[in-house]
């Protein structure tokens, strides 16, 4: 780094080396390959300025949940930034499908039959106008079976995923979760990577600012991060999530 860069370093930046540090950290301390593990910034209620900062600092991955804000966002940083891959990683609305599936490169959340289907659906019409665009998919599983959380229940998860590969043809990449907040999160990270495992996929997205070392311990490929990045949120508006 050059005197000037270190100079104009923000507050951005200087999160995202404390941040990689600590999940070389425990990719070390868990016989995990250096780089195994993907950072997802999350970018939900921050400015666009802020995500420029992680840009400039060599983040390329990035994660918001929800559309529209999504689109105020990312469409010139993306446009400017060809390898920028934005991951969609709150619940997503039948209607909302067109526009995500136009932005995401990864939907994350795919978690109910109806999802799939017009996912696909849009994966189709994307080819016959030429422009294909076929997001890699992360299934969401519902670890604690809570009724208000999104994502499929772990006794529905291994026909649910085979259905969204073979009846719809999505690639199903890779599996996320939520674990409940108040409860310690190793069972549910436990749980997702058996799921994983006994039905062939390699990634597992699993673990947020307060816990993503927890998560690397337990296998997961990118842990999606928002506070430990850019600062704390506002408190979320309650249904919000
Ligand atoms: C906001 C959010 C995150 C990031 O949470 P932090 O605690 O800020 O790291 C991760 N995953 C999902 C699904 C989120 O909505």
């Amino acid at each position: 780094m050059t005197v000037a860069e270190a100079q104009t370093r923000t507050d951005v930046a200087i999160a995202l080396e404390r941040v990689r540090a600590r999940i070389a950290a425990a990719e070390a301390a868990n016989d995990r390959r250096p780089g195994s593990v993907t950072l997802v910034a999350v970018t939900k209620t921050h400015p666009e300025a802020a995500i420029r900062e992680a840009l400039a600092a060599g983040q390329r991955v990035f994660g918001e949940n929800r559309v529209q804000e999504a689109l105020a966002k990312y469409p010139a940083l993306k446009a400017a930034h060809p390898d920028l891959a934005l991951h969609m990683i709150g619940p997503l609305q039948t209607n909302k499908v067109r526009e995500a599936v136009a932005l995401f490169d990864v939907i994350e959340t795919v978690d109910r039959p109806k999802l799939a289907a017009a996912i696909a659906a849009e994966s189709r019409r994307s080819r016959q106008d030429g422009i294909v665009r076929h997001p890699a998919c992360f299934v969401q599983v519902n670890t604690g079976e809570e009724p208000q959380k999104a994502g499929i229940v772990p006794a529905d998860a291994d026909s649910f995923i085979q259905q969204c590969r073979e009846v719809h043809g999505l690639r199903v990449e890779g599996l996320m979760c939520v674990p409940p907040v108040a409860e310690e999160p190793s069972l549910h990270f436990a749980l997702l990577s058996q799921i994983a495992r006994r039905n062939g996929i390699a990634a597992l997205s699993m673990g947020m600012s307060a816990d993503f070392e927890i998560a690397i311990a337990f296998g997961a490929t990118h842990v999606r991060l928002g506070a430990a990045i850019f600062g704390s949120r506002p408190p979320a508006v309650a249904g919000s999530e």
